[in-house]
C-alpha cells in the first residue's frame, strides 16, 4: 500500500460514516432495502431528526437481522463533545439504542442515542471485535501523533485530499510509520 493509500485510509477513517466497511465482512452485511418508520408507540420523535432516526432504527434493525447483538459508532472529523461522550467509540447493545433519541433540552439530560441530536452525523456498525480493536489501535495511533480533529480539519481539502503543504508533515509520516508494517489487510 502506498503512502498516498495510507494518507486516503487516514481521512476514511476519520471522516468516514463506515470506515472498515470495504475491507471487512461488514460490507456482505450493507445494503438492504428494509425501511421502518420512528417508533410510533413511545413518545412522538421530533420532526428534526425523524428521518435520521428512522434511518439509525433501520440499520440497527439490519444488524440484527444479520445476527449481531451489538453495534459501534465510528468517529468522524468535526464530532461535537456530547457525541464524543456519549457514543463515539463506544460498543452498545442494540437494545440500548432501539427507540433512543433526546428531544431537546439540557444535554446535561441526553442519553445515549444515535442520532444524539439534529445534524448529527454519527451511524452505526455492527460490533465485529477485530475490526473494532484495529480501529480504536489506529485511532490511538493518531492521537498519540497529535493528529487530532482538528489538525486533520487543516490538513485535509474537503474533497479528502492531504494539503500539499501537509504532504511531508512529520506527524503523519510518523503515523504512517507506525502503520506500515501492522498493516495487512492491504
Ligand atoms: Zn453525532
Amino acid at each position: 500500500m502506498g503512502v498516498s493509500g495510507l494518507l486516503g485510509r487516514i481521512k476514511q477513517f476519520r471522516e468516514r460514516r463506515n470506515p472498515v466497511a470495504d475491507e471487512s465482512e461488514v460490507d456482505e452485511h450493507r445494503g438492504s432495502d428494509a425501511v421502518v418508520g420512528p417508533p410510533s408507540d413511545v413518545r412522538p420523535v421530533p420532526a428534526d431528526i425523524a428521518g435520521s432516526v428512522a434511518a439509525a432504527q433501520a440499520r440497527l434493525d439490519q444488524c440484527e437481522a444479520q445476527g449481531y447483538d451489538r453495534v459501534w459508532v465510528p468517529p468522524h472529523v468535526g464530532a461535537c463533545l456530547m457525541c464524543k461522550a456519549l457514543i463515539e467509540n463506544r460498543v452498545f447493545r442494540i437494545e440500548e439504542l432501539r427507540d433512543a433519541f433526546n428531544d431537546g433540552g439540557d444535554p446535561n439530560n441526553w442519553a445515549p442515542a444515535v442520532p444524539l441530536h439534529p445534524g448529527c452525523r454519527h451511524s452505526v456498525l455492527p460490533y465485529v471485535k477485530s475490526i473494532y480493536d484495529r480501529a480504536q489501535a489506529d485511532y490511538q495511533v493518531l492521537e498519540d501523533q497529535g493528529l487530532t480533529d482538528d489538525v486533520l480539519n487543516e490538513m485535509f481539502e474537503s474533497s479528502g485530499q492531504v494539503k500539499p503543504e501537509y504532504k511531508d508533515d512529520p506527524r503523519l509520516r510518523a503515523y504512517l510509520d507506525q502503520v506500515v508494517g501492522t498493516d495487512d489487510a492491504d
